[in-house]
């Protein structure tokens, strides 16, 4: 163990030749595909640089999918070891936190840093070393705490010891998607569906339905729809799943108001939000999706506490949505790789892993994909948003060469060829 992990890295200065946009021949305009939280996020990281950002989302309106929950929880992804995800996910939780703080005192957000409590698992599942965990982490995102420190903290009969993550928190995903995109220089283009970047002398030209939309092409395009990226052949060989999930929303009760953290468990429970609790996602891959898993959320709820919560269970809503990851469960963020020069330039991998003294990537020039959030959008997407717009913008971006590799769309190709993979 290094200490406690570090959010910063050498700043990587010397982007590669297909990631080089040379502003002062660009007009400053992007189109953004998608309008969820990453979407969203990277609309206003560009506009705040002086993009003119032009959002397409396919849905009539942003009170669909992941919009509907209600509540999404802002929560650290935790590693056990010192790594380049590792640093990502703690860099984006603090960079979200103050993004969140910022927005709610600047544009109303409504953020509540509540603080989340995290029960260690039972029995065999008990995984992570506290000691070493707390060596890694700052006090504000995680600190071990007895079963008895956790109940004095909240009040409430819980039944294991676990971590409290003070500076976690919640909010309502449609309210930061519109207050992201509630800007000057950003238009929201709603019930448009792109099916095809075709590229022009100019830039890139969206179609839907097979039809030119913008009336002109656009110099740089974010690929931030999840799983429907998978529709242009730009990005459709990236390995992404879509996972579905289902949120219950049962009412207050008397008993249930005294919850004041988000209390997570194998499902969670937030405080109360316009008179009614969510219980955090229980989760499928679209072909092991079970039909009903009410009662079992249900019963792990009542497992977080030792003597039971009065829940109100008549009139429980359920809502359901989807996530979209990728094969290594780490987001897919940067410039596009133009794949299949990449894989004759990197070909020399499948005979030598370690081949040296190979050329930079080729990139699609002014195309970029900010993809697969997987269970943690919150945390990764608005430093992954910052990331980009630093990018596209030519400014000196925020994560080190090494994270931003770990995240790099190129790299499930160039793993590929060095396993022998590829055809
Ligand atoms: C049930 C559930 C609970 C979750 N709970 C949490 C939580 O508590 N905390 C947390 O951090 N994360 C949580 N997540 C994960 C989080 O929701 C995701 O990480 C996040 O939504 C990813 O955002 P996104 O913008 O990448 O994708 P999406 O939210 O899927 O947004 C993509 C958008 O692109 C649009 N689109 C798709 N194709 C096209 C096209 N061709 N043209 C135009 N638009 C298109 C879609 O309509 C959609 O609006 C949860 C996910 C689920 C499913």
């Amino acid at each position: 163990m290094q200490g406690k992990l570090s959010c910063r890295g050498k700043a990587n200065n010397k982007a590669s030749p297909g990631l080089k946009i040379d502003c002062a021949k660009l007009q400053r305009t992007a189109a953004v595909i998608g309008a969820g939280v990453a979407g969203s996020s990277t609309a206003r990281h560009l506009a705040r640089k002086g993009w003119q950002v032009t959002v397409f989302e396919q849905a009539a309106n942003l009170e669909h999918g992941v919009n509907a929950l209600g509540q999404l929880a802002l929560r650290c992804r935790i590693f056990a070891q010192d790594n380049s995800l590792a640093r990502f996910f703690l860099a984006g939780f603090l960079y979200s936190a103050r993004e969140f703080q910022r927005m709610s005192r600047d544009e109303g957000l409504g953020w509540h840093p509540c603080g989340l409590v995290q029960l260690q698992r039972a029995g065999r599942h008990r995984k992570k070393d506290p000691a070493a965990l707390e060596r890694l982490y700052p006090e504000e995102v995680l600190l071990w705490r007895s079963q008895e420190q956790l109940r004095a903290l909240t009040g409430l009969p819980l039944a294991r010891s676990g971590w409290h993550s003070p500076a976690a928190g919640w909010l309502d995903p449609l309210e930061l998607c519109q207050t992201w995109l509630n800007h000057p220089a950003i238009e929201l283009k709603q019930g448009t569906a792109i099916d095809q970047i075709v590229r022009e002398s100019d830039g890139w030209r969206l179609l839907s339905d097979s039809k030119d939309i913008g009336g002109r092409d656009f110099p740089v395009v974010v690929i931030a729809c999840g799983m429907g990226a998978l529709r242009f052949p730009q990005s459709a060989s990236l390995p992404l799943q879509s996972v579905s999930g289902e949120v219950l929303r049962i009412r207050e009760s008397e008993a249930s108001g005294a919850i004041h953290h988000i209390i997570q468990g194998e499902r969670g429970i937030f405080p109360a939000y316009q008179g009614r609790h969510c219980i955090s996602a229980s989760f499928g891959t679209d072909e092991n999706a079970q039909e009903d898993l009410t009662g079992q959320s249900l019963a792990m709820v009542g497992d977080l506490f030792n003597s039971p919560l009065q829940l109100k269970l008549e009139g429980i809503e359920s809502a359901k949505a989807k996530r979209c990851q990728s094969a290594d469960f780490a987001p897919v963020l940067g410039a596009a790789p133009d794949f299949a020069e990449c894989r004759r330039l990197y070909a020399p991998l499948a005979r030598n892993a370690r081949a040296a003294g190979l050329p930079p990537p080729a990139h699609l020039p002014g195309l970029f994909f900010n993809l697969a959030h997987g269970s943690h959008g919150l945390c990764s997407a608005p430093l992954a948003a910052e990331y980009l717009a630093s990018v596209i913008h030519g400014e000196n971006p925020p994560l080190s060469r090494e994270i931003a590799g770990a995240l790099d769309p190129l790299r499930f190709l160039i793993r590929r060829l060095q396993r022998q993979q590829v055809d």
